[in-house]
């Protein structure tokens, strides 16, 4: 089938929504709990008023059993639960890097495998979100683009990552009341969650996958990610990272309206055509143009490119000055994210030399363009940037080639 959402022809496998003969709950719209509960025999009113308690109960308290959502009639919670589900994916392995960082590897209810990421830090802690499980593109240096794309996930797979590091960390509120009343003050400023002490602050769509081939399903998600009698991350605290599907970047600007991160990495045609083959689509003038038309991108909201660093590839003087000149010449609010290259079996680049890195770092800083230097988090758990990757068979080097080569194909 296509993907939902998708604007390029590649075909994936379907998503499940049901697990037996019960409707998994998490992912759906308010609209859609109503809906699924009018489906089973409630009457409108009654299914309006159910949804609104099971919305609350899902994402403001993480309850996954509808014996403990107390403010619904005893008597109904054996129905709710003969019907339905609040689904977790199936934990497969949990790892802790040395720094802290954590990393899953997760199971769908079809067996599918993708990973997710926390990262701890003093003043933030950013979850790492999976959107596909593989990725149809294949960006040299990531360890995800030697995985043919095998599905993307659903909103419920999506939102589901959340839900799982909210318990694995936990961090529900607690407490007895089960009315909407208790709720927190929700303002758009998600503050609240580190004067809570939380450690869930951010999220970012950076796990396996490219976000933006997965539209639909992303944009389900993180609207429940967004939505104040829940989750209630501010879009300010959410970042989707895209390699440059420029048709999507308008819609995702408007529709879902959080920070965008473009995986720029090289600055002319020739390099990016080789290490971000989606460039031969969707080249480096036409992306940076969709940047400075992206709706809400501003001084406050700055575009963030992130650049890996490879070593005598991307990496010279004159890369970090023509990087500049692009960033100026497009007038874009941007700020610079130098990511040393995290290596992984089989990869053929090396990441630049520290001093390289800095000195690339320093001519973008000197032109008044914020260029922080990505300190690894968790390579020891192979749980760095691009180092994500699900499938427990390795492809040998032949095999990554042809797996590049049809991905190349596809892309026309
Ligand atoms: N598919 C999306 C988001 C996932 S990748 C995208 O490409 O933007 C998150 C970031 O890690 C991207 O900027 C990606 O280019 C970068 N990355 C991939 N492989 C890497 C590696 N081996 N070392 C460092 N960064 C890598
Ligand atoms: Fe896919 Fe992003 Fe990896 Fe490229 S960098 S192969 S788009 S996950």
């Amino acid at each position: 089938m296509q993907i939902p959402g998708h604007i390029d022809p590649v075909t994936t496998g379907t998503v499940p929504l049901r697990r037996g003969n019960r409707v998994d709950l998490v992912g759906l719209t308010r609209e859609g709990i109503r809906a699924a509960l009018e489906e089973a025999g409630l009457d409108a009113k009654a299914a309006k008023l159910r949804s609104k308690q099971i919305w609350h109960w899902i994402y403001h308290r993480g309850v996954t059993e509808f014996d403990a959502m107390t403010d619904i009639a005893k008597a109904m919670r054996p129905w709710l639960t003969e019907r339905f589900i609040v689904g977790r994916p199936t934990v497969v392995t949990a790892q802790v890097s040395t720094d802290g960082t954590r990393k899953w590897l997760l199971a769908a209810a079809d067996g599918q495998e993708y990973e997710m990421v926390f990262i701890p830090d003093a003043d933030r802690g950013t979850l790492c979100v999976s959107s596909q499980v593989g990725c149809t593109l294949n960006c040299r240096f990531c360890h995800t683009g030697t995985m043919r794309l095998v599905r993307n996930l659903s909103a419920g797979e999506i939102v589901g990552q959340v839900l799982l590091a909210r318990d694995a960390l936990g961090e529900w509120p607690k407490g007895t009341m089960a009315s909407t009343a208790d709720i927190d003050d929700e303002d758009d400023d998600a503050g609240h969650y580190t004067a809570d002490g939380r450690m869930l602050t951010n999220i970012v769509m950076m796990g396996m996958g490219e976000p933006l081939y997965n539209f639909d399903e992303v944009k389900g998600a993180l609207k429940i990610v967004m939505d104040g009698d829940g989750l209630a991350l501010s879009k300010r605290r959410i970042t989707l990272s895209t390699s440059g599907v420029v048709p999507m970047m308008a819609r995702a600007g408007e529709e879902i309206g959080v920070n965008l991160a473009v995986s720029l990495h090289a600055v002319n045609k020739e390099i990016r055509d080789e290490i971000v083959p989606l460039n031969r689509k969707y080249g480096i003038e036409e992306l940076l143009a969709a940047c400075a038309a992206y709706p809400g991108a501003n001084n406050a909201r700055r575009i963030t490119f992130e650049y890996v660093m490879l070593k005598d590839k991307n990496d010279s003087d004159a890369d970090a000055r023509e990087l500049v000149r692009l960033i100026k010449q497009y007038k874009l609010p941007a700020k610079v994210n130098l990511i040393p290259f995290n290596p992984w079996p089989g990869a053929i680049y090396e990441c630049s030399s520290p001093e390289r890195v800095r000195a690339f770092s320093n001519i973008i800083f000197e032109s008044g363009i914020s260029a922080p230097i990505r300190t690894p988090r968790g390579r020891d758990i192979m749980a760095a940037c691009g180092q994500l990757k699900s499938a427990a068979t390795k492809p040998s080097r032949a095999e990554l080639d042809r797996i590049a080569e049809e991905k190349q194909a596809a892309l026309g």
